[in-house]
């Protein structure tokens, strides 16, 4: 009996449809549970929606405003686990988490984009994270990078990171070869844009700010309207002009650098994005040597209290 999953039973969407024919995008708030400025986003866009305030006149727009009620209720990151990893269908669901991704996996499937709207711990400005380059390999095939570029370029933020998969993968190969488990997979690094695109579709993160940002939902509520606009899912007439190319600061993540030992440490308490210069020492082994910059770069997603064996912060470099 598992009470606190039981009382969390059922997943809301809403479901908008135009007449005429056209993309259909989903849009996804608390993924992970305390990122409500999502939430709060399709809240107003429902509200907006339904006092008829404006229409779809083509496509559809699936609104799915908490997408892990147990983690959203409970104010935290995960219920059972996180949401946003080995996000697949399985005929044999073990913890909560599985149950949902059986109902958002075909969600997603039925659609042809997908905005998945997040926040993150430390400071630091909004961002996008988008996904590879048009490729036939393995790991991540996809044809759709023009129009999932011209999304993320859309929604405000001028910060668009991409390689998540890539440099799991290896991550998740280094692991394996220390005999690990559990992140040592690389399907672990499948959350939902990796799904959408497994499934012939086009999908963007967008980190709207720290969790507790009172701007955030705004940057959330103005991406869905621009989104909208972008694929002519509906008019706006007070619409803004969508920012145009040259401003953006484009990065691919090069490394994952896993925690060893308990007793490696960050050298500074970095915040996601700080700039490095080729040489520059991130972090201090428990042995004394130090990992340095490869080239000029910046580190990205830093978790001081990150486990040994796991993920500890990401190199990322200009795409040049
Ligand atoms: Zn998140």
């Amino acid at each position: 009996m598992r009470p606190t999953t039981t009382a969390h039973s059922m997943l809301r969407a809403h479901h908008f449809a135009g007449l005429a024919p056209g993309p259909r995008l989903i849009v996804l708030g608390a993924v992970h549970g305390n990122e409500v400025c999502g939430t709060r986003a399709i809240e107003r866009v429902l509200a907006e929606l339904e006092a008829g305030r404006w229409q779809l006149r083509r496509g559809a727009l699936s609104l799915v405003p908490v997408a892990n009620p147990l983690a959203y209720a409970n104010g935290t990151r995960n219920g059972e686990r996180n949401l946003n990893r080995r996000l697949l269908p399985t005929d044999a669901p073990r913890e909560y988490e599985d149950q949902l991704a059986n109902l958002l996996c075909p969600w997603l499937a039925a659609h042809d984009v997908l905005l998945d709207l997040h926040s993150f711990l430390g400071p630091g400005e909004p961002f996008v994270l988008r996904g590879p380059p048009d490729n036939d390999g393995t790991l991540e095939p996809f044809a759709h990078a023009v129009a999932e570029g011209r999304l993320a370029e859309c929604l405000g933020p001028t910060r668009i990171v991409e390689g998540w998969m890539t440099v799991y993968a290896e991550g998740a190969a280094r692991r394996r070869a220390c005999g690990m488990k559990d992140d040592a997979d690389a399907s672990y690094g499948i959350g939902t844009t990796e799904y959408m695109r497994s499934q012939g579709g086009y999908a963007v993160t967008l980190e709207c700010g720290q969790h507790e940002d009172p701007a955030a939902p705004q940057v959330a509520y103005h991406a869905i309207r621009r989104a909208v606009a972008l694929l002519g899912l509906a008019e706006w007439p007070d619409f803004e002009p969508l920012p145009r190319g040259g401003a953006f600061e484009r990065l691919r993540l090069a490394t994952v650098v896993d925690r060893e030992h308990a007793n490696d440490r960050l050298v500074r308490p970095w915040a996601s994005f700080d700039a490095l210069r080729a040489g520059e020492p991130v972090a201090e082994r428990a042995d004394g040597t130090f990992w340095r910059a490869p080239r000029d770069g910046r580190v990205v997603f830093p978790d001081p209290s990150a486990r040994p064996g796991h993920e500890w912060f990401y190199f990322a470099e200009p795409l040049g």
